[in-house]
């Protein structure tokens, strides 16, 4: 069984992943990383989306929890919890020039959260879990958490480009990713 590794044990996390070939996709190896993956993220009470390279497959696959997208509209939680999305080989084909400081955290960092600055839209292609081609525009929440998983695809973290990272205390623990 995988687990979620911590970046002092994780080199994986400093690679650039692999693309997935569509057929790749529908096999075993996929699938079961895919069910992995969904596994660990589901308890995490402030994990909302997961990079392959967290559990230490070099891929480029990121899930982004149902329930985390349920959270992010306003009034009424969203009855029922909406599936957890999948992306395989995803790219932002386009980016806002606008940009803004979010307050960011890492399943990989426990401890810390940083600021960083990203844009506030941008548009995603990807393959779906069932090899499905993807096209997804997202503001806000979700636009922030795309940016911040493909950047784990390219062996990126997010204190790299934080223009301060923090202790974190109880109070002020947010959504992960
Ligand atoms: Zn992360």
């Amino acid at each position: 069984m995988r687990s979620i590794i911590p970046a002092q044990e994780n080199p994986t996390l400093r690679e650039i992943a692999r693309e997935v070939s569509v057929d790749e996709i529908k096999g075993a190896y996929i699938q079961e990383l895919i069910t992995d993956m969904k596994h660990l993220l589901a308890p995490e009470k402030y994990g909302v989306a997961l990079a392959a390279p967290q559990v230490g497959d070099a891929v480029r696959l990121f899930i982004v929890s149902g329930k985390s997208l349920a959270k992010t509209k306003k009034g009424e939680p969203q009855e029922p919890i909406p599936d957890d999305q999948v992306y395989i080989n995803p790219v932002i084909t386009k980016m806002s020039k606008a940009k803004k400081d979010k307050h960011e955290g890492c399943l990989s960092l426990p401890g810390y959260w940083g600021e960083v600055p990203r844009a506030l839209k941008v548009t995603i292609e990807a393959y779906d879990e069932h090899g499905k081609k993807i096209n997804r525009g997202a503001s806000g929440f979700l636009a922030h958490v795309f940016q911040h998983e493909v950047d784990h695809l390219e062996g990126e973290l997010y204190v790299d480009k934080a223009t301060n990272v923090y202790e974190e205390t109880e109070e002020d623990q947010h959504e992960h990713d």
